[in-house]
């Protein structure tokens, strides 16, 4: 081939590949690319592999298996008072990042605008790139990443389609609260605009605070698309098992796409998942496993020269290097890998114009003595 005319020219390989593979190159810890270094509850594994014994092998119904639609919108309704219907209403996906990319093929035409806020998760922009939509990016800015409701409502026009939001936010570790979930409702009404809320770390959120999920308010999950990782809330990334929430007209138009796009998602684990979420212990327990991970890593680098807002949800932390070094971040993150044997995640690739904070992303998913070796190499920087 002379010429591949790409529909990604631009894009380059996504940053959590290049930080582990440079990880693993250089034998560093890896706390870049989001996952827990410690292994899932065995019962969720043994429930697998029953499922596939008892043969749950071939294809699953293409909205998900019954049993796990149902148990799904049990649990979201119990939680957030909703009223999502199994049958109509909950599609199990093959991870979130599948669902994102099924929801903006299926809404976003030409020339249309969506508008995501700085930094943004890597998968939104070139997803609305790949159908020939206008992103609108709006920069929130460091320490606390607060959304501005009035610069939002000034950029929305006759062309905005779709707004996507993050909450709990990655890579800020930010967290939206009612007022602004309640500002975003009164600015989207009378309006044709869908929003997509990916909302993968709902269960992990700190210090007592409450996760405002869309499904919550009325205004918005009428309009809302909400997006769930089974890999983040049962630590198993590497099952790309998720699903996705909306109202029957926009879930059927959802369906029309994602049956062509994966037509289902794996069975025996469909399988497992169901019985697994008869407990809710199992996700009700996250914010004080994770709560603790995060006090336990930032209690241990309290005397380096890293400075830092603890974050409010996720597992990732921020941290700012700027009375290190004025390196920038991606230098610097790479430097830290080769040269100190620890990986992050430098935020500018995720910012408007790579606008470069100093902030490197840790991610405190791993076990205690995985972050006291961190902390010893970070404290000594
Ligand atoms: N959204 C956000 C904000 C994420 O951090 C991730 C990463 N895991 C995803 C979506 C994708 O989730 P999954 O691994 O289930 O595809
Ligand atoms: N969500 C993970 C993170 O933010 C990465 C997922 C991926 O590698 N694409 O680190």
């Amino acid at each position: 081939m002379q010429h591949i005319n790409s529909k990604l020219q631009e894009v380059e390989t996504t940053i959590f590949t290049v930080m582990s593979n440079l990880a693993a190159k250089h034998n560093a810890i890896n706390l870049s690319q989001g996952f827990p270094n410690f292994e899932t509850d065995t019962g969720l594994i043994d429930l697998v592999t029953y499922a596939m014994k008892k043969g749950y092998n071939q294809y699953a119904p293409m909205p998900g298996l019954m049993a796990l639609r149902a148990i799904i919108a049990e649990n979201t309704n119990t939680l957030h008072a909703s009223a999502y219907h199994p049958e109509t209403e909950v599609t199990v996906t093959s991870g979130a990042t599948q669902a994102i990319f099924t929801i903006i093929s299926a809404f976003v035409h030409l020339d249309d605008e969506v508008i995501i806020f700085k930094p943004a998760y890597d998968c939104y922009e070139p997803s609305i790139q790949l159908f020939g939509g206008k992103v609108v990016p709006i920069q929130l800015s460091v320490p606390n990443f607060g959304v501005n409701w009035g610069e939002v409502a000034s950029k929305i026009t006759s062309k905005t389609r779709m707004i996507i939001i993050n909450t709990p936010h990655n890579p800020s570790g930010s967290v939206l609260s009612k007022e602004d979930m309640l500002q975003l409702e009164k600015l989207l009404k009378d309006t044709n605009i869908i929003l997509l809320s990916d909302e993968v770390y709902e269960h992990i959120i700190f210090d007592g605070q409450k996760h405002q999920s869309a499904a919550k308010f009325p205004g918005l999950a009428a309009r809302a698309f909400i997006t769930a990782s089974f890999g983040k809330t049962f630590h198993t990334t590497g099952w790309k098992m998720g699903y996705c929430l909306a109202p029957k007209d926009l879930m059927a138009a959802f369906r029309k796409v994602h049956q062509f796009n994966v037509f289902c998602s794996n069975h025996p684990m469909q399988y497992a998942l169901a019985e697994y979420l008869k407990n809710p212990d199992h996700y009700l327990s996250l914010p004080s496993f994770y709560q603790e991970k995060r006090d336990l890593f930032l209690s241990l680098i309290q005397g380096s020269r890293f400075t830092f807002t603890p974050a409010s949800g996720t597992y990732f932390q921020l941290l700012n290097y700027a009375t290190i070094t004025d390196e920038g971040d991606v230098a610097f993150a790479k430097k830290l890998t080769r040269e100190h044997k620890i990986a992050s995640i430098p935020i500018s690739v995720f910012n408007l114009n790579g606008q470069d904070d100093k902030v490197l992303r840790f991610c405190f998913a791993k076990t205690e003595d995985t972050l006291e070796r961190a902390a010893e190499i970070l404290c000594s920087i």
